[in-house]
């Protein structure tokens, strides 16, 4: 029989979490290190919900990975006993012809998913909380929803400790080297080797690693929560939504349906010189895109965010994330720049973690992403 192999985890928020349940799963000693505890909203997590979607507006090679994310979504939820995603669909909006809506159908059509396309009329009557524009159609993802990124992280760490996982909480990592045929990984309170790691440190990845041959540019994201007017948003149907244009952004109905909360894209968020000192407070000018944005397409939004917060996440040009071994060191998996959209993968890249630290290529389809190194069979 093989030997039980021993697996750090550096970082276990959203990714390392995922990593840290599925390597535990899979019968190895997992050893996780996290600079705060997980489930904490410091980095690229947090802030009470994300969308989950089946469809891809990015790329239509998602498709297969979102597959294989929900049903170990599934498993999570029934190991855990929480209602970590709620599915109620998530509307893209906008011109029929914007790109995005192109990729959107591709992706359906391609993997023949649930869907529904709605034109401008049929939207106005049936989503009356939008202001819709000329030109401008939607597609209905069925088999979509929320996400809990607290809970989630929270809930994979707890569970991986039930299956035999060991996280040491406030614990910074201070330096990854490779070691014979393993890793070296050390702390202010020494060193220890392991046969692989996997670094899933998020928007810390310069910090930690800052020769990395790659760039990840780390953004500073600003999440706001609105409060409806009325009964506009009091319908049955309460899905996630993204605008494609003008201005890309999204919303997501609070799981308690008190407030809307909305994001914005890649390029309306401020760079992060180093992430060990974000600025978590948000000027008032920071909100004259949000109010541009109510006033234009979501008038059944009061203008003044009851919520504001303030997150990291690393964005690679490309928006594909790395993936693979870090070089030299060929036991070391890093995942990072997942670039706005990877908390609903978080599950099948936690796997394919799990499948690259134990066994050092994975059958999962990821060659389109950045892999680093060798990958596949
Ligand atoms: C506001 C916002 C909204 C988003 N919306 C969506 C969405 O709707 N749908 C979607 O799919 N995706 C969404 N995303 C993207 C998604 O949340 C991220 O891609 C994902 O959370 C990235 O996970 P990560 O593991 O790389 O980083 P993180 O979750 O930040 O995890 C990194 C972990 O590493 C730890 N760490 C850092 N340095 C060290 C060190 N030296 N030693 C030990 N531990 C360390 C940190 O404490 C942290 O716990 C959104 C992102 C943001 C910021």
């Amino acid at each position: 029989m093989a030997a039980r192999k021993r697996v750090a985890v550096v970082g276990v928020g959203t990714m390392g979490s995922q990593a840290a349940w599925r390597l535990a799963a899979r019968g190895a000693e997992v050893v996780g290190f996290d600079r705060f505890a997980p489930g904490h909203d410091r980095g690229a997590a947090g802030g009470e919900t994300r969308i989950f979607r089946s469809a891809h507006f990015e790329d239509s090679r998602y498709v297969p990975l979102l597959r294989h994310a929900d049903g170990l979504w599934r498993r999570l939820q029934e190991e855990t006993g929480r209602e970590l995603r709620r599915l109620t669909g998530c509307l893209l909006m906008g011109p029929t012809e914007h790109h995005q809506m192109a990729t959107v159908l591709q992706s359906i059509a391609e993997h023949d998913l649930d869907h529904e396309v709605i034109d401008a009329e049929a939207l106005a009557k049936r989503f009356p909380q939008y202001r819709i524009e000329d030109g401008d159609a939607a597609v209905l993802d069925r088999h979509a929803g929320f996400l809990r990124p607290e809970l989630t992280v929270l809930s994979a760490a707890r569970r991986a400790e039930e299956l035999g996982a060991k996280i040491h909480r406030y614990t910074p990592v201070r330096e990854i080297a490779p070691s014979g045929d393993g890793v070296v990984i050390s702390t202010d309170a020494g060193s220890e080797r392991f046969d692989a790691a996997v670094v899933t440190v998020g928007p810390w990845v310069n910090d930690l690693l800052p020769d990395l041959p790659w760039e990840v540019d780390v953004r500073r994201v600003v999440s706001a929560w609105f409060v409806p007017v009325g009964d506009t948003w009091a319908g049955e149907e309460r899905p996630a939504f993204i605008r494609t244009a003008p201005v890309h952004c999204y919303g997501l109905p609070s799981p308690d349906g008190v407030t809307v909360k909305m994001g914005l894209s890649r390029q309306l968020h401020r760079p992060v010189a180093d992430p060990n000192s974000l600025d978590r407070t948000v000027q008032p000018e920071e909100l004259d895109v949000f109010t541009e944005l109510l006033r234009r397409h979501l008038p059944g939004l009061l203008p003044d965010p009851v919520r504001l917060s303030v997150f990291m996440e690393g964005y690679t040009e490309s928006s594909r994330p790395l993936v693979g071994p870090l070089p030299g060191a060929e036991n070391a998996i890093l995942l990072a720049g997942f670039s706005g959209h990877g908390f609903k993968l978080s599950p099948a890249m936690g796997d394919i973690a799990a499948d690259l630290a134990l066994d050092g290529h994975t059958d999962q389809p990821i060659e389109f992403m950045t892999t680093l190194g060798r990958t596949a069979a």
